[in-house]
């Protein structure tokens, strides 16, 4: 009986955790308070923290026995730039900002399975609990790496979750392989000679010029690259003139967007491809092409041996509602940088289904706390798997 009372007291605590979280979201490298709350929280277990890493990142250090394997697990603290439209008792009290993909959950689970772990102590070895900034675009994990992450914690396996509406709360997904897909942005500037509207021949008109460009641009997926292998070239912005200067034709018109893949040889060819056709489309009208590919996030690739380590944990916790065919996003997540130089798994758990239609961004989406219990026990029963006493 008392048992029971511990755990639901637990739960209620972790779901007030969790709310309050969403009612107060951070923008990524602005966790200040999200941050002082996991570094409190950690504090109180008893285990080692380290901040600063990539300016707000938090990371507790759990060693128990003296086991010799590393792990590490990341939780994301940020929120997104979008207003909050639901009406819930803890809904965002910042303009302007809310937690739509749920990262206020991610951070809640790993607080709740180190304090848990803290108490338990039921492994031997030692636990990186990684609180990472940044992960919406801002590029925290690059720089908690670039801050010497590893080099202060090294890590033999490195381990990542994610909510996902469509699986109920009891189920998670656990998939060997490429799960995101990289995330590269592209510009292009057309630069030709600005004119009369009414005597383009006195210029070199810009505008045309972006016109194929636009209309050629899915050559590169269809006709370029392997059709076995994904990929996506998407144009998101397109600005040319002035739509109050209709008797002019522009200097130049920039077209810019974003580009995915999982290998590392397709997104070099994105790159490559997207030039070469940007270019090609100059030559042809005699105009110059400046061209731009920024490399944000890579691909997240699950290791065969971390992936099986995970699958294990996650059919210990939900028996056979654990899936092993569900399909990659191409989507990014920037823990592909932890990933990159440690064996890393990433796994979604089930956030039920998707209250009025409300996925991940949406600005009603939440997460769900029916699933609190789920990941904690999946990342407790991880660790004490992984690092079996
Ligand atoms: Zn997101
Ligand atoms: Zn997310």
């Amino acid at each position: 009986m008392a048992v029971n009372e511990d755990v639901r007291a637990e739960l209620d605590f972790l779901v007030a955790l969790r709310r309050d979280l969403h009612a107060h979201p951070e923008l990524g490298f602005e966790e200040e308070r999200t941050s002082q709350i996991v570094a409190e929280h950690l504090t109180e277990t008893g285990m080692k923290v380290h901040r600063g890493l990539g300016g707000t990142g938090v990371v507790g250090t759990l060693t128990v026995g003296n086991g010799p394997r590393t792990i590490g697990l990341r939780a994301d603290m940020d929120a997104l730039a979008m207003p909050e439209t639901a009406d819930r008792p803890y809904k965002s009290t910042v303009p302007g900002k809310m937690h739509a993909c749920g990262h206020d959950g991610h951070t809640t689970l790993l607080l709740g399975a180190a304090r848990e772990l803290a108490r338990t102590r039921n492994f031997s070895g030692t636990v990186h609990f990684i609180f990472q900034p940044a992960e919406e675009g801002r590029g925290g994990a690059k720089r908690m790496v670039e801050d010497g992450l590893f080099e202060l914690f090294p890590c033999d396996a490195v381990y990542g979750l994610h909510n996902m509406p469509g699986l109920d709360t009891d189920e998670m997904a656990v998939v060997a392989g490429p799960q995101l897909a990289s995330s590269d942005s592209w510009q292009v500037r057309f630069r030709g000679v600005g004119t009369h509207g009414a005597k383009p021949h006195l210029g070199k008109d810009p505008v045309t010029a972006g016109g194929h460009f636009l209309a050629s641009l899915q050559t590169i997926v269809g006709r370029v690259v392997d059709l076995l292998q994904p990929a996506v070239v998407s144009a998101c912005s397109v600005q040319a003139g002035d739509p109050n200067a209709l008797n002019v034709i522009p200097d130049f018109i920039d077209i810019a967007g974003t580009a995915r893949a999982y290998t590392p040889h397709v997104r070099d060819q994105l790159e490559e491809e997207i030039g070469r056709l940007a270019n090609g489309v100059a030559a042809m009208f005699g105009i110059e092409a400046e061209y731009r590919f920024i490399r944000r996030i890579p691909p997240v690739v699950n290791d065969a041996d971390a992936t099986a380590r995970a699958l294990a944990a996650a059919k210990a916790v939900c028996g056979d509602k654990v899936r092993t065919d569900f399909p990659p996003s191409t989507a990014g997540d920037d823990f592909a940088f932890f990933s990159q130089g440690v064996p890393g798994a990433y796994v979604w758990l089930g956030n039920g289904p998707a209250v009025d239609g409300a996925l991940h961004h949406n600005t009603a989406y939440d997460f769900n706390d029916g699933a609190i219990s789920t990941g904690v026990k999946f990342w407790t029963t991880l660790v004490e798997q992984e690092l079996a006493a």
